[in-house]
């Protein structure tokens, strides 16, 4: 049935936080689809999860030519969703996508990030898409064996032609950061965000990321505050049948050990006696530092993405509960 926006949207229940020291608001959730929005997924699922998101305020996408299974096939739903529900909503979006990993046979679309790979991915994203263009086109990661002149100067390119209005980096160290931002800035293009994983669990941004980032201005989007899905409440009765532990893929479920589940359960007390399931305060501790612009998770589908937008209800913490946060994780 034809999508009509909900008009409440923006009616002050998202939070948007500005992206480094750009003029760019991003909502304090996004939403990635990673996994749930591929070609073996059921595409009436993940449209009504994206229709949901935006009409719950989330104005951002997270996506990359290689999200599926099979291969580009998340951006092709997004690009169904965006010419049939989101057309005329072009404007309130800020869509992303990146190259960096496997993409297409041979030496120019597989791991790497040559100029010539980075390009010619942006224009199939942009097709896929239906797009003109992406509002963040992302180095998806580190590639040791190419020059992050050559890298970044893709990324020069794809700005200066419109094709990327903003351009970030994903799992960059701090270091290599700084040399990206360095290179950028030469051509006077600005580091505008920086994509690394963050949650309870895994904190490798804080010794040195997280200050370099402030330092340059960049903002920063946390993917994975859940830990895919760990930190929430579904794996402590148990491992459900549809989860992403019992599909064999990304999360594996030798992760689940007594040890890690009785780290999760102490977290789960801590949550419940903030009146938050698992999972909102997850989100909402990757939020407590004003480092950290937007909160990038997946959804599987609506219930669970009701469930982790209503993390903004609270996002605010005492130090007593960060500390028993910090204890309940070190344990
Ligand atoms: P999360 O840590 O948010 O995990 C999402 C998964 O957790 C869901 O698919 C679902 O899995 C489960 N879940 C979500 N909400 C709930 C809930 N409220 N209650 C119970 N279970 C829930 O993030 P992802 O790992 O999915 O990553 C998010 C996004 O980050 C990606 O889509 C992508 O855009 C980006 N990303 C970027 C990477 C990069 O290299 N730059 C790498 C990885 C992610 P289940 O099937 O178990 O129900």
């Amino acid at each position: 049935e034809p999508y009509t926006a909900d008009p409440a949207r923006y009616d002050g229940r998202m939070p948007y936080r500005r992206t480094g020291r750009s003029g760019l608001k991003l909502p304090a959730i996004s939403l990635g689809l990673w996994q749930n929005f591929g070609g073996t997924d059921v595409f009436e699922t993940g449209r009504a999860i994206l229709r949901r998101a935006f009409d719950r305020g989330v104005t951002h996408f997270d996506l990359a030519n290689n999200y599926g299974p099979p291969y580009g096939s998340a951006e092709e739903n997004f690009g169904r969703v965006m010419a049939s529900d989101f057309a005329r909503h072009r404007d309130e979006l800020i869509l992303s996508t990146k190259a960096g990993w496997d993409m297409w046979p041979g030496p120019y679309g597989d791991v790497g990030s040559s100029k010539k790979y980075l390009i010619a991915s942006c224009d199939q994203s942009l097709k896929r898409m239906g797009v003109d263009y992406v509002d963040i086109f992302y180095s998806h990661r580190v590639d040791p064996t190419t020059p992050l002149e050559e890298t970044m100067g893709a990324l020069v390119q794809l700005h200066r032609q419109g094709k990327a209005l903003y351009v970030g980096i994903s799992s960059y160290d701090a270091g290599l950061t700084r040399r990206a931002a360095a290179i950028l800035a030469e051509e006077k293009v600005p580091l505008f965000i920086h994509q690394p994983s963050y949650s309870i669990l895994n904190r490798w941004v804080e010794p040195e990321l997280l200050a370099t980032l402030e330092e340059l201005g960049t903002g920063c989007i946390a993917f994975s505050p859940l830990a895919q899905g760990m930190l929430t409440g579904k794996y402590l009765d148990g491992v459900p049948k549809d989860a992403r532990a019992s599909r064999g893929g990304s999360l594996s479920q030798s992760l689940l050990t007594e040890q890690n589940l009785a780290v999760i359960r102490r977290l789960n007390d801590i949550a419940q006696a903030r009146g938050q399931t698992l999972a909102q305060m997850a989100i909402a501790w990757v939020l407590r530092d004003p480092r950290v612009t937007s909160a990038l998770i997946g959804a599987r589908t609506v219930e669970q993405l009701d469930d982790s937008l209503d993390a903004v209800v609270r996002l605010d913490f005492t130090s007593d509960e960060l500390a028993a946060i910090d204890r309940a994780a070190q344990d």
